[in-house]
């Protein structure tokens, strides 16, 4: 699939931009604070309805304005699509070809993104909410059930939680209603699990190739999920509810002791292993960049196999900091075929051969 044309309206530091791109890569050229990053963050916005760099959606108004608009026309092998997305204090409002769409889980996923930016770094060194976010969001975008799930499971959390916080005198009622409780969140956890073992597996599939690929064939990328209950991805639906039923009939006290919910998908952790040894505690920087590049470039990949697509792929000032071999191997691998997004301050730091190929904009 591909991005024909962005229009900005009241978009961060954009007060009207509108532009055209093809189906190639397209270089965002320009000095800092000019507005690279907003525009790759608006195009990430309008796939996922939300920002990678903040939960906070007011942010993206331009200052002293009501509502920020993105528009996108995209391709795809079904057709063209027009997509819109209104962000104002009421909250967001999406279309899809001028139809309001009711709930933003179904509109998510109408267009599909990669985006690689200095912060992935992150999903190697940074706190397990980090890892999550990626889980939830990747999947959530080829599988908008997912998101459904996830939004109940979170639902019936806060309410455990605060159930929880009120049951060191507990009386009759209050038990049976932790157990209702307790039941419809189980059943939430499993379909949110499920779904993100399978996740797992798929992008340990992907990600170990690609990774030996970049490395010259000298690491071995693993892929692990942490669960805090004693689940695994060779157990069913039901096995799973049983498993976790469990757990939580286990650590009863502890749970009521603390007031809050201590297992499940809230609670759950990736690690990623190069040669065997945890890349997060041993991993020099360079490794830790390329783990993370190995995943998103297996994302792509994913995405094309779960929904017959390739998404765009969006560089924000991650091009320049890969070295020659990294560059080419990167290029090598979206080839003609994923459109690219790349932002740079200076054309010095990408190969030529990526420029030869690029449609530039400059950013001013
Ligand atoms: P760099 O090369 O440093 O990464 P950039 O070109 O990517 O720079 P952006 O992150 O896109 O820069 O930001 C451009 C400008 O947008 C910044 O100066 C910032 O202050 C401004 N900006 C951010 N949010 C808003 C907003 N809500 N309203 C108006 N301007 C904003
Ligand atoms: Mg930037």
């Amino acid at each position: 699939m591909h991005l024909n044309e962005l229009r900005l309206t009241n978009y961060r530091n954009y007060k009207k931009m509108e532009l055209s791109f093809e189906n190639k890569i397209n270089v965002f050229l320009g000095e800092n604070a000019q507005g690279k990053t907003n525009v790759m963050e608006a195009i990430y916005v309008l796939a996922m309805a939300n920002s990678h760099r903040t939960s906070r959606d007011k942010e993206l108004i331009k200052w002293d304005e009501e509502y920020a608009k993105i528009e996108g026309r995209i391709e795809k092998k079904t057709g063209s699509l027009s997509l819109q997305l209104v962000i104002s204090q009421q909250g967001k409002k999406a279309k899809v070809n001028h139809l309001e769409q009711k709930k933003l889980s179904e509109y998510i996923g109408a267009l599909n993104v990669v985006m690689f930016a200095p912060e992935d770094l992150n999903l190697v060194k940074g706190s397990p909410g980090v890892r999550r976010r990626f889980i939830d969001m990747e999947i959530g975008q080829v599988q908008p059930v997912y998101l459904y799930h996830l939004g109940q499971y979170i639902k019936l959390l806060q309410q455990r939680n605060s159930l929880l916080k009120n049951m060191r005198n507990s009386s009759q009622e209050k038990m049976i209603m932790m157990e209702i409780l307790t039941d419809q969140l189980v059943e939430q956890a499993a379909n949110v699990i499920i779904r993100r073992f399978r996740f797992i597996e798929l992008l340990q599939e992907w990600a170990e190739p690609i990774h030996r690929g970049i490395s010259r064939n000298l690491e071995e990328l693993k892929i692990q999920y942490n669960p805090s209950a004693e689940v695994s991805e060779t157990m069913d639906l039901s096995k799973i509810v049983e498993a976790y039923k469990q757990k939580f009939d286990k650590i009863k006290d502890r749970e009521i002791e603390r007031g809050v919910t201590l297992a499940g998908p809230h609670r759950d952790d990736l690690s990623f292993f190069v040669n065997g040894k945890d890349v997060q505690t041993f991993g020099s920087q360079g490794q830790q960049r390329t783990t993370a590049l190995s995943l998103k470039l297996a994302e792509i990949e994913l995405i094309k196999g779960e929904v017959g697509e390739y998404p765009l792929l969006l560089l924000d000032d991650v091009l320049s900091e890969l070295d020659d071999f990294r560059q080419s191997h990167l290029l090598n691998t979206i080839q003609g075929r994923v459109q690219t997004f790349v932002t740079t301050t200076s054309v010095e730091g990408i190969h030529h051969s990526t420029l030869d190929k690029a449609s530039m904009f400059e950013v001013k």
